[in-house]
């Protein structure tokens, strides 16, 4: 929607508007009233036509708007579509846009348009400057107005904060199995060495990688190996302690890591593993069970001054010779 020139009707001194409707204007005495009327009774009143662009980011801090009648609202056009899209702020009849601009002479951050054919007090900076001269109720009203702003614009920052962390924690998160992925495992297996090694503890990692798969998906199909990998992965988490992880680190494989743990209590857990998805019936439900998955295991224990490529390339090996041995067993 193009922004243009709202409609001119008359001033607040001819119109039949009442003054301590207007939010600015109240718990204020009567005194101070007739003063604010009588600053005020020159300013305009105008028309905003349904979807009309009150303020945008083009408009300069020159001016405040009252709503008298109808309804503002902070709205967002999507792109390719002349559709505007309502938010959740309205401003109705009392309340007012703009101030933060006319204080700070900025230009306006978001755009606001007419919901419905509004009638608009225009305010100029300077009278709203003299309204602040002349009556503490004005500036009062006004402090409350910003500080009202400002715990608002601050929920919203705390919610898009609180959206972006949830979004950061799914990309960390693999779809079908559930466990870590690739993306959480580079951002947080250096770290863990580096405390490793920082404080002397140990550190062992386990690479698991499931046996013949593909001739697993050859024989029952792409779904039922997801099916397979899922339970593997279940498998993989469920026997860990709240302070051991398991990633998916890729296809079938998987890494455990085991902070504090040496690597004869490494093989120990892998030993654990390894059993426990030998005895995994897959398709417990199925009429005709499949096989049981089995899986190779290749523990790696920190040494000194190893970073974590060195201490991956160590667990592969040995995942390599479990696999050479016979595979369905663990290597260190
Ligand atoms: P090995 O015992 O030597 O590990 O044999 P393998 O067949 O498991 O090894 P290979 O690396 O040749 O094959 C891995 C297979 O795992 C091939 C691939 O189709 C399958 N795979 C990898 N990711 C997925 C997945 O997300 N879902 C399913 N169903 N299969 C997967
Ligand atoms: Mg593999
Ligand atoms: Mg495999």
């Amino acid at each position: 929607m193009e922004k243009t020139l709202l409609e001119p009707l008359t001033c607040f001194g001819n119109a039949d508007y009442k003054i301590d409707r207007i939010h600015l204007f109240r718990d204020i005495s009567e005194e101070n009233l007739h003063l604010i009327a009588d600053i005020i009774q020159h300013c305009a009143i105008v028309k905003a036509r349904t979807g009309q662009i009150v303020l945008d980011a083009h408009s300069s801090g020159a001016r405040l708007y009252v709503v008298l009648q109808g309804v503002l609202g902070i709205t967002r056009q999507d792109a390719g579509s002349n559709q505007l899209e309502t938010a959740i702020t309205q401003y109705l009849p009392g309340e007012c846009v703009g101030e933060i601009s006319v204080l700070d002479e900025e230009i306006h951050s978001s755009t606001i348009s007419a919901l419905a054919d509004s009638e608009l007090l225009v305010i100029e900076a300077e009278t709203l400057w003299r309204l602040i001269d002349e009556s503490n109720g004005v500036a009062k009203n006004l402090l409350q107005l910003l500080s009202f702003r400002i715990r608002a614009a601050n929920a919203q920052i705390r919610n898009r904060q609180k959206v972006g962390e949830f979004y950061r924690q799914l990309s960390m998160v693999d779809g079908l199995t559930g466990l870590h992925n690739r993306a959480w495992l580079n951002s947080q297996l250096p770290g863990m060495i580096e405390h490793a090694h920082a404080t002397g503890n140990p550190l062992s990692i386990i690479m698991v990688d499931l046996d013949h798969f593909k001739r697993f998906n050859d024989d029952y199909g792409h779904l039922v190996g997801d099916d397979a990998l899922q339970s593997a992965a279940k498998v993989m988490n469920a026997g860990l302690r709240p302070s051991d992880f398991a990633a998916r680190y890729g296809g079938e494989e998987m890494i455990v890591i085991l902070p504090g743990t040496t690597l004869k209590s490494a093989i120990a857990v892998a030993e654990r593993l390894c059993t426990r998805l030998r005895k995994t019936r897959v398709f417990e439900e199925r009429e005709k069970p499949l096989p049981h998955i089995t899986g190779s295991f290749g523990v790696a224990t920190l040494s000194a001054g190893q970073n974590t490529a060195a201490l991956i390339a160590i667990a592969d090996a040995a995942l390599y010779r479990a696999k050479d041995e016979g595979r369905n067993r663990v290597a260190s």
